[in-house]
């Protein structure tokens, strides 16, 4: 077994032609060592993504496009309740998005309460690289968008999305629950059973290291379910949603947005592993201090999780209730594909 292990060398094969190992961890105590590149991103929709975002990785691609490629399969999805465009809409009836991108540069774009576009990562990749400026919000994001030439799409609910708008309107509540797949209520983070009995999540927000040592990290959602309108959570927002750094690592959240902004969620992530904590501490140390800030009451019905990598592909996850879990995929030492998931 070790000598076929062996033969599995990265230069050699190539990552494409590696057996991929699903592995599940129940606990997340484990801090595993060193791996480049490594791509970990929020939640079961995850899974699929990182698939995308390791095809870049493995051909030793650049971190920021490996996290770009990797959250548009999630924004593509046509069932999916919380990103992208079949996503739930605010209380009027408007699926509205939210997205950031960050390099290992320390540049960043974001968009923010955007509206019939497929691609907001991309937009906001391109406010990045196109613009002198981080974020665009509304009908001036949606406007630049078009000038840039991703398309306007039909302004239209999901068939998913128009079931849960209609019963969300019978009695019109705003009740954010903690974890989605633990509920079936239509409320802030109402659950979209899919067809395989599973319910799929909300953002989706995806950190890598690439081959170089570089970090990236991408964040994409449509916020809320039957928000305000106007509503925009952490995920557009640098330092909140999500932060890089390179000289340190990166993080991204997911959760009550209003609770993580009110921190600065993933910049107080980086700055714990600036100071010496691994990723799981310095996950825990932000999630803390959003207990902190809350009464036991309050803190009972609110999920915030972060996920981080540091700058050596350490890794790690903390979140305030059980019920969060991350994807993670990298190669082993032998160079053989670790594709797994961490619940929390
Ligand atoms: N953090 C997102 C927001 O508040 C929601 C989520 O993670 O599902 O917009």
């Amino acid at each position: 077994m070790i000598h076929r292990r062996r033969i599995l060398k990265w230069g050699t094969m190539g990552f494409g032609s590696m057996i991929i190992t699903p592995k599940i961890f129940s606990t997340p105590k484990k801090i595993i060592m060193g791996k480049k590149p490594l791509v970990i991103s929020t939640w079961d929709a995850g899974i699929n993504a990182n698939k995308g975002a390791w095809k870049i990785l493995r051909e030793k691609g650049r971190a920021l496009d490996a996290v770009e490629a990797g959250v548009m399969i999630t924004e593509a999805e046509k069932d999916n309740c919380c990103v992208g465009l079949s996503a739930y809409p605010d209380r009027d009836g408007h699926v509205t998005l939210d997205a950031s991108i960050m390099d290992e540069y320390g540049n960043a774009g974001s968009v923010a309460f955007i509206e019939r576009i497929k691609h907001p990562i991309s937009v906001a990749r391109r406010v990045m690289e196109k613009t002198p400026h981080v974020m665009l919000a509304g009908s001036g994001a949606q406007q630049f968008a078009v000038e840039q030439g991703f398309p306007l799409e039909e302004d239209k609910l999901s068939d998913s999305a128009q079931k849960a708008y209609d019963e969300w309107l019978k009695k019109s509540e705003y009740k954010p629950v903690k974890n989605i797949e633990n509920t079936k209520g239509q409320n802030a983070f109402a659950p979209n059973k899919l067809s395989n009995g599973s319910f799929n999540h909300d953002t989706i927000g995806m950190i890598a290291i690439d081959a170089q040592g570089n970090l990236s990290g991408s964040c994409t959602t449509s916020g809320l379910a039957f928000k305000m309108r106007g509503r925009v959570g952490d995920s557009p927002i640098p330092g909140a949603g999500l932060y890089v750094d390179n000289e340190v690592g990166a993080a991204v959240s997911t959760g009550v947005g209003e609770e993580v902004i009110k921190i600065c969620g993933t910049h107080t992530v980086i700055e714990a592993m600036r100071h010496g904590m691994n990723p799981e501490e310095a996950c825990k140390f932000a999630v803390e201090r959003v207990i902190k800030r809350n009464s036991a009451e309050k803190i009972k019905d609110i999920q915030v999780a972060f996920i981080a990598i540091d700058k050596n592909g350490n890794y790690g996850g903390y979140a305030i209730q059980k019920g969060f879990n991350y994807a993670v995929c990298y190669a082993d030492d032998y160079n053989e594909l670790i594709d797994s998931k961490y619940s929390l």
